[in-house]
């Protein structure tokens, strides 16, 4: 089995030549003094022993072992207590937590390669830790002071961990029909009850606490989404003093047997009367818990690639040891009976669209992410506003393409190891039940296309991607290698978009049925301009430096290949975008 190695000079390259986001550090009152490249690169080279060390090893026990539920006790595999507590005394909690409650202050940048490479080493144990991540954000932008005086620093020290509680048995993608109720116990608190499903490390015994994140609804609340209140729910009620108390009214019933991710504790949480307090405003529960889901909408997105990444390094180790037939053109190792697979073009093929949607899926997420740290820290308002903007687009789309890509290479791993990618012994059939959840949590992907599609686009009229497009033709210059076959795909999405927006106001069923094709679509003209921005920046670097010739030629290389070979699956997603609602309502619910 491949051992994992954190691409850390892919992680280098992106942040530093593709987006220059060291000189973007410098230039932030908030973060020119916390964080400048040797330091970036330090806190790297520390995460990549701990993915490497400490994660990785326990993915493949973690998996075969599973959680145990014994009355409302979770047991989580061997070995996941030990490394969660070096997880925590590292301080990678609060990685890019708010330095103000214990935090590290970290940009979301140098955090996304952090989430990448944990995300590679085990995906099951990498869900304990980044729901307190996620959660502080949201206790953070909406909770009272003394709600977040009292939580966040112990979720940032990894002492308690968090979770988010929406789901309910009749209620997943729609959340608005939630029966979990709350009542006011008019001292501040409230009274919740009801049962949530399939909540991600709702019980387990790697912390002391674990602070629940639950959507319920007011009696007197209105129908529907515009009626979800957000409560903060500790499993231990909290002392003044910030000591644990008695125990609150709530308990794991049960947890799921499931596909993959063995090692992660998916719950039932009853709630019977549990104390809670409100998080932001009655009925903008939604809104607040927003900030918490797009937090980890991104973070799912990393997590398709930390698998699809994982899914190279092992298919290319097996490819240059694996032996069988001979190169079509002559035999390469003559003392052997086979060449290694690598030799054939159809490996190759596989390998290079791993690498090339691997490559662009990383610089798309830190793109984002960067977004989300100008957003956050630039001094400039009008910066911030666009930023927000592109971040706000750009979530729908990194969340369901990195995690589509990272089932299709997983899978595509598992063909370049033929049968024993299929048998247990090579860890690649775990890869694909794994990463599989990764297209279904955190809103389905096709509930991202609805959101990228109807709220993102339709409902602004597409001012938002009219900012994207042009910060794409602004940085793409005629002499550039690709600039004619990306400026012509930015073209066909500004045409297809205005087609979907004037169909939609037509069909209310237009956005429905176009919506994951159009993802597609956009996802690919983003990756073509991630190419081009790669291509240019290994360019720069060889003229400038020299060093690493050979690996940014092979920028250049998979460039070429993105190019012509990925970019033109636009050309089939747009065209199943703009086939219209005609035949999907044609037939009678008989004749399916
Ligand atoms: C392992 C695991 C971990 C999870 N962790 C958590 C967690 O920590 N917290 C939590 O709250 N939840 C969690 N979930 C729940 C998860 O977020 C939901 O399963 C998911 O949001 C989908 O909801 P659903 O399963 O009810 O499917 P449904 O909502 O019933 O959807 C079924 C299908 O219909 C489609 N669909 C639904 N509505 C529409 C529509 N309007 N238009 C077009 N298509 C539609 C969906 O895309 C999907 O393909 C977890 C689930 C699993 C399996």
């Amino acid at each position: 089995m491949a051992d994992y190695q954190a691409p850390l000079r892919d992680m280098r390259f992106v942040m530093y030549d593709v987006f220059r986001a060291d000189e973007q550090w410098s230039l932030w009152p908030a973060l020119n003094q916390t964080i400048d490249r040797e330091t970036a690169d330090a806190i790297l080279e520390e995460a990549a022993k701990l993915a490497a060390k400490t994660i990785a090893p326990l993915n493949r026990p973690g998996d075969e072992q599973g959680c145990q539920w014994d009355n409302g006790e979770v047991t989580t595999p061997a070995g996941y207590k030990e490394a969660y507590r070096l997880f925590s005394e590292g301080g990678w909690n609060g990685l890019g937590g708010n330095p103000d409650y214990g935090g590290m202050g970290m940009p979301k940048v140098l955090a996304a390669q952090f989430d990448e490479m944990a995300c590679s080493a085990s995906l099951a144990f990498t869900l304990y830790p980044s729901l307190g991540a996620g959660a502080c954000l949201a206790i953070d932008a909406h909770a009272s002071d003394d709600l977040k005086a009292t939580y966040m620093p112990p979720i940032y020290s990894g002492q308690w961990t968090g979770t988010m509680c929406l789901t309910e048995s009749h209620a997943g993608s729609d959340l608005g029909i939630i029966r979990t109720k709350a009542l006011d116990n008019g001292d501040g608190s409230y009274a919740i009850t009801g049962t949530k499903i399939f909540i991600t490390g709702g019980e387990h015994d790697l912390s002391e606490n674990i602070i629940h994140l639950v959507l319920a609804k007011l009696p007197d609340a209105p129908a529907g989404p515009k009626g979800i209140s957000l409560f903060l729910i500790p499993k231990f009620l909290v002392n003044p003093d910030g000591s644990l108390g008695e125990r609150n009214t709530l308990s794991c019933g049960a947890i799921e047997k499931k596909m993959g991710i063995h090692g992660s504790a998916t719950c039932v949480m009853n709630f019977d009367g549990a104390k809670g307090y409100l998080v932001g405003e009655v009925n903008k529960g939604l809104n607040a818990m927003f900030t918490m889901m797009n937090y980890e909408r991104l973070h799912v997105g990393i997590q398709g690639l930390g698998a699809s990444e994982m899914s190279y390094q092992r298919a290319l180790a097996y490819a240059r040891d694996r032996r069988q037939g001979r190169s079509a053109s002559s035999a390469q190792q003559t003392d052997t009976a086979a060449d290694p697979l690598l030799v054939h073009g159809d490996i190759r093929r596989m390998l290079l669209n791993m690498k090339a949607l691997n490559e662009a899926g990383r610089a798309f997420s830190t793109y984002v992410a960067m977004q989300l740290d100008i957003a956050k820290f630039s001094p400039d308002q009008q910066e911030r506003d666009k930023a927000n903007a592109l971040a706000a687009l750009l979530t729908p789309v990194v969340k369901a393409f990195l995690t589509d890509i990272g089932l299709d290479s997983c899978i595509v791993g598992q063909q370049v190891l033929g049968g024993h990618g299929y048998i247990r012994e090579w860890g690649q059939e775990q890869l694909v039940r794994d990463v599989r959840i990764t297209q279904i949590y955190e809103g389905t992907n096709g509930i991202q296309a609805l959101d990228l599609l109807g709220r993102k686009i339709f409902q602004n009229d597409g001012a938002y991607l009219g900012l994207l497009l042009n910060d794409i033709r602004r940085s793409t210059k005629p002499e550039d290698e690709f600039a004619e076959t990306l400026l012509n795909t930015v073209d066909q999405l500004e045409k297809l978009t205005a087609r979907l927006l004037s169909q939609s106001r037509r069909d209310p069923d237009a956005i429905n049925a176009a919506g994951v094709d159009y993802l597609t679509a956009l996802a690919y003209v983003c990756y073509g301009w991630m190419w081009l921005s790669i291509s240019k920046a290994a360019a720069h670097k060889l003229a400038s430096c020299g060093s690493d010739p050979a690996w940014l030629a092979a920028k250049q290389v998979t460039a070429r290949h993105y190019f012509t070979r990925l970019l033109p699956r636009f050309h089939s997603a747009a065209a199943a975008a703009l086939a219209g609602t005609g035949e999907l309502f044609a037939l009678s619910e008989d004749q399916f």
